[in-house]
């Protein structure tokens, strides 16, 4: 299995090299070659979530020893994940869902987040590397969290997180205040995510720290390594499969996905799901009211020339969907240097159109509807008082999507919406929706839903404000490579 850019087709490398690069040096991401040959066969049925992820991770990264990968899907999914099904189906509502917030940071982006950083670390074994790998990332709410979490204690790992300091929710930061491992630091940046964002990424080119890395190398944990993608192609096949074994689907039959989608991630694992043989019908693309993804869907033309909404589901606030860039290349046949000319177009206008017959290939594949914040409030009202299952608004935008792909297409073929975030995690908005007072306080809205629901905090949410905080640190921009090198000096002593 090899992979190159997406903006260039010409040179190729391994899956595990991919993974430690992250992304291509000409700006591209890595994606596969060709795609491996289907493993769809009914003897998935009987396949533990942690077979599946073998089947699975083997036949796209195939460089790994079969014992270094089992490895890595034990360290990730033994005990970190609530449920022993690590992401279970459940069938309470109009449409089955896919619960993908069971693990530490009650959103679905631990799924990816826990087995990245054994992936990486492996990778850097196979190449008989010493270093110390420092993760640096930056981040506007989830992803920090989730990465602190996936990397916390692993081996000669460090992580260091930036958050904008009036930028992440008070649960959020609560959060990454009371990580837990002596391998991770916090630091907030007096600034907003572009800010953080650009002190990871100068840090890579800056002279005087890397002048201070003796035997560190440097890495991110972005959505855009192959690493975090692929391993969320498990949990299509696994609730496929579930659908099966509950008797409501015969093997062979077709669904739906319904995504609600920010930066193309989710959603394009579904894709890949797919092209390894998943009889999957149409990905329905849900967003909210920065709808630039249904836009796209529906008249082929991208553009983030228009407002930024904040909305109520901030995951998905995002005008440019960095994964994208895969899709495009792969309807394009693989044609880097047209994807390279498009993306040149779309850093200087900001927009781009693709061919017709690109467009037909969307169409086949993705339909793509919005949901205004009412709509979103409804849902989530609705679905609680009507369907008795409780959403968190990024659920609720996928829910209502699902509901306006029936009405235009009718219920002949089934559709699993993905839940991405435990209601929890956005007690107030959620509170607000279902009509209650909403406490000023954080920890009190979280009790208050609690209360109302008669349903759990998750442990890791409620462990956020029993913890004590460890990170308070606050840096400006300039003060930031001084942040990172002592972290880094410091860092050295406790790991091994
Ligand atoms: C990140 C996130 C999304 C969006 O996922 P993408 O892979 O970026 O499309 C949706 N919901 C929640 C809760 C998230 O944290």
């Amino acid at each position: 299995m090899q992979y190159n850019s997406t903006r260039n087709n010409n040179e190729t490398i391994e899956g595990h090299q991919a993974i430690i690069e992250g992304l291509a040096k000409d700006g591209g991401l890595y994606v596969p070659s060709v795609f491996p040959a289907s493993i769809f066969q009914e003897a998935l049925v009987n396949d533990s979530y942690q077979e599946l992820a073998y089947r699975i991770l083997h036949a796209f990264f195939d460089t790994y020893t079969e014992e270094d990968l089992r490895n890595c899907i034990h360290l990730a999914y033994t005990n970190r994940f609530k449920t022993k099904e690590i992401t279970p189906l459940t069938i309470n509502g109009k449409y089955p869902l896919l619960e993908l917030y069971h693990g530490p940071t009650s959103a679905f982006k631990d799924v990816a987040l826990s087995i990245l950083p054994h992936l990486l670390t492996s990778a850097y074994r196979m190449n008989h590397n010493q270093e110390t790998v420092a993760i640096l990332t930056a981040t506007s709410g989830d992803t920090g969290k989730a990465a602190l979490e996936g990397f916390r204690d692993v081996k000669n790992t460090l992580i260091q997180v930036f958050y904008p300091s009036e930028g992440v929710s008070p649960t959020q930061k609560r959060q990454m205040q009371t990580s837990l491992g002596d391998n991770v630091n916090v630091v907030a940046i007096s600034g907003n995510f572009d800010d953080c964002q650009r002190v990871v990424k100068q840090a890579y080119q800056d002279a005087f720290v890397q002048s201070h890395l003796h035997n560190v190398i440097l890495s991110s944990a972005n959505s855009i390594n192959i690493g975090r993608l692929i391993p969320q192609v498990v949990y299509y096949f696994d609730s496929y499969l579930q659908l099966v074994k509950q008797g409501r689907l015969h093997f062979g039959d077709r669904v739906n996905f319904v995504v609600p989608t920010g930066n193309f991630g989710n959603i394009l694992a579904g894709y890949y799901a797919k092209q390894i043989g998943l009889p999957i019908h149409r990905l329905i693309c849900a967003s909210n009211e920065n709808h630039v993804l249904t836009d796209f869907i529906k008249t082929g033309t991208y553009s983030r020339n228009r407002d930024f909404h904040e909305t109520m589901s901030p995951s998905m606030d995002i005008l440019v969907s960095s994964n994208l860039e895969r899709l495009l290349y792969h309807f394009a046949n693989g044609d880097g240097a047209y994807i390279q000319a498009l993306y040149q177009e779309f850093e200087k206008s900001g927009s781009f159109s693709i061919t017709p017959e690109m467009k037909e290939l969307l169409d086949t594949h993705f339909v793509g509807y919005w949901a205004s914040e009412e709509a979103c409030a409804k849902t989530i009202h609705d679905a609680y008082f009507i369907d008795h299952i409780l959403l968190d608004p990024h659920t609720a935008v996928a829910y209502y999507a699902a509901k306006q792909y029936e009405a235009e297409f009718g219920s002949a073929i089934p559709s699993i919406v993905l839940a991405t975030a435990s209601p929890f995690k956005f007690s107030k908005s959620v509170l607000t929706s279902l009509k209650q007072n909403v406490p000023e306080d954080e920890e009190e809205a979280m009790q208050q839903l609690a209360d109302y629901t008669k349903q759990e905090i998750p442990q890791g949410l409620a462990q956020a404000f029993s913890l004590p905080i460890r990170f308070t640190k606050t840096v400006t921009k300039e003060a930031a490579n001084q942040a990172i090198i002592d972290f880094i000096e410091g860092g050295l002593h406790v790991s091994d």
